[in-house]
């Protein structure tokens, strides 16, 4: 075991060691130095890097250093696949490490956790894990979406930080060209859109204009919440969701009906791009440098940074504006951060020390090991400004994403159990984000998300045996009625009907038996 008090003085100067030195008792969980074996997994850094910064600082001040044990990890298949298929090779391998860190882990240790193969954590956090404890205690809805169906807590979860994702962004340039107020009502967004079609705002004599674009096609289902109905439940398409108290699907609600009928209409009169279930990522990108695209729905921060499109259009904003009245007049807005991911740790069954290593869990849920998770080193990502962490100049300015530097020392990493501070991202926020969030804020439009279930095996089975393919076949009847193949009004009973018979009663049953044994 390295000593590692001269080491970090040579990595991160004189100033670190004074506070890692003063520091070093308060966080100190073993006496001897502990070595714990880990997994991770994750799309961004497939393995855990033993020289990543927040390591080196972590184990200076518990004493616990992680040594990578990663399976599968030098297989580089596609995201979605990659991560699952590590865990399930992991788990026949025989081999679980310490701790298993992953992006998706939650179903995964709840399936198997009850098995044996992970500790549950309920009574370590207990008496282990005051940080822990106190946060849950706090949040106990989180302490639900977490729990198995045997009510143990396997995991412990990345827990974003921050309320706002995405919004709804029009060209102010484009309604002062015309004349137009801020569209107010979901009856006023449809003549905004019909005048960017028919009245040449972007001024170059064609009607070339795309009134309403996004870059993934569901955002244009999400509209449907301005006729009351719903796209989703939660940060995933097409998720379930919560209506006082009872799980619901989305698309099996009349609002949602209601909602494709016009959207269907509006696509058929140009207001919706032609493109829109093909263009794909690049459509924010090549609309608005082309001087084409209207409105949108999609992330605060990304798509305000757009505005320095002002540089070659003359005039060019494209900001936040606050969602529209639905025709009984709520605003919604339905999109937010989920405040729970199904990302973070756990312990594998075999770990010889799961009460150093549930301190070692708790330790990021301290202040200074928050601190650590979400800014990297002091004095080397930040500096400390008036009790405040401050990204030094370089990080800010530098061609490479905050995030990504951070990721590449070992912090924002989502496979790691964690709170993150919203603060990280504030400071490298455009103006534009934080003025669209303030007008957010104050309207206060955001809803309940629904958080998950933990299901029992017994449900798991019916819900794997209904559910894909009624989910396909509402995607596909969804898609159709939009591009006019069928009316969703005239064809409403008989689709209701197939995806009853095709099971949706049973999938509903089984969701809400879920839901009430881990929420009531
Ligand atoms: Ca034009």
């Amino acid at each position: 075991m390295k000593r590692i008090t001269p080491l970090l003085a040579a990595m991160f100067g004189s100033s670190l060691l004074g506070v890692t030195a003063h520091a070093q008792d308060e966080y100190r969980i073993v006496d001897e130095p502990l070595e714990l074996t880990i997994q991770m997994n994750h799309a961004r850094y497939p393995v855990y890097d033993e020289e990543w910064p927040v390591e080196k600082e972590a184990s200076a001040l518990t004493g616990i250093s992680l040594k990578n044990d990663t399976v599968g990890a030098n297989m580089r298949t596609d995201e979605n696949s990659g991560k699952t298929e590590a865990l399930n090779l992991m788990l026949a391998s025989g081999n679980i490490p310490d701790i298993v860190g992953s992006s998706r882990l939650k179903d995964f240790v709840n399936q198997y956790g009850p098995e044996g193969a992970f500790v549950p954590l309920n009574d370590l956090i207990e008496e282990h894990a005051p940080n822990i404890k106190a946060f849950l205690d706090e949040r106990p809805e989180v302490r639900s979406a977490i729990s198995a169906a045997d009510g143990n807590m396997y995991y412990i979860p990345y827990l974003p930080d921050g309320k706002y994702g995405r919004a709804y962004f029009i060209r102010y340039d484009w309604l002062d060209t015309l004349g137009l107020d801020m569209p107010e009502t979901v009856e006023e967004v449809e003549e905004v859109l019909r005048a960017f079609k028919t009245q040449d705002p972007n001024g170059n004599g064609e009607a070339d204009e795309v009134p309403y674009f996004a870059r993934q096609w569901p955002e244009l289902i999400r509209l449907v919440t301005l006729w009351d109905g719903r796209s989703s439940g939660s940060d995933t398409y097409h998720d379930f969701y919560v209506d006082d108290g009872e799980i619901k699907h989305p698309y099996a609600g009349e609002g949602y009906r209601d909602g494709i009928s016009n959207l269907a209409r509006w696509y058929e009169e140009g207001l919706v791009d032609a493109e829109v279930f093909t263009r794909g990522s690049s459509a924010r990108e090549y609309l608005l440098s082309e001087n084409l695209g209207g409105m949108t729905h999609d992330w605060f921060a990304s798509t305000s940074g757009y505005n320095r499109l002002s540089d070659s259009i003359e005039g060019f904003s494209f900001k936040a504006f606050a969602p529209p009245a639905s025709v009984s007049g709520k605003r919604i807005e339905e999109h937010r951060r989920i405040p729970i991911k199904p990302d973070g740790w756990a312990i594998g069954h075999t770990n010889e020390h799961p009460v150093e290593t549930i301190k070692y869990f708790d330790f990021y849920f301290t202040e200074k090991g928050r601190r650590l998770a979400n800014f990297g080193a002091e004095g080397v990502q930040y500096d400390m400004i008036d009790g405040e962490p401050v990204f030094k100049d370089e990080v800010l300015n530098s061609d490479q994403p905050v995030n990504a530097q951070l990721w590449g020392v070992g912090a924002q990493l989502q496979a790691r159990g964690f709170f993150q501070d919203y603060n990280y991202e504030k400071q490298w926020s455009n103006e534009f984000a934080l003025e669209g969030i303030a007008l957010y804020d104050e309207g206060d439009y955001l809803i309940d998300q629904f958080l998950g279930v933990a299901f029992t095996a017994d449900e798991q089975k019916i819900y794997d045996r209904y559910w894909p393919s009624i989910r396909d076949y509402m995607l596909e009847r969804q898609q159709g009625w939009i591009l006019g193949n069928g009316d969703v009004m005239a064809d409403w009973d008989d689709y209701m009907e197939t995806i009853n018979d095709m099971g949706l009663d049973d999938v509903l049953a089984v969701m809400n038996s879920a839901y009430k044994r881990q929420y009531d």
